[in-house]
């Protein structure tokens, strides 16, 4: 009786699936300001209200240097209005 118990050689190395963007998936803004869900095809110039930042805090006042307005509470600092138009932004750093 023959046993054959032999390893396979080689692993075959299938390359990583290059990555596609679909513009039907639904991703999240990383905007400051912004974080809304929003599909690439409805992506587009003004498509995002966000701040370009930097947040600012300082002592018991925060806010945003992109249109320097700063204020004492945090509920009022998220109720800001972003002050620029854009693209939205999925993939910031
Ligand atoms: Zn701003
Ligand atoms: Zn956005």
């Amino acid at each position: 009786m023959e046993v054959t118990n032999k390893e396979p050689a080689e692993e075959s190395s299938v390359p990583p699936p290059k990555k596609r963007i679909d513009i039907n998936e639904l991703r999240t803004c990383k905007n400051k300001g912004c974080g809304k869900s929003y599909k690439e095809k409805d992506n587009h110039d003004s498509a995002c209200d966000y701040h370009p930042g930097p947040a600012v805090f300082h002592d018991r006042m925060r806010g945003w240097k992109c249109c320097d307005i700063h204020v004492k509470e945090f509920d009022e600092f998220m109720e800001i209005p972003p002050c620029t138009k854009g693209w939205h932004n999925a993939d910031a750093v």
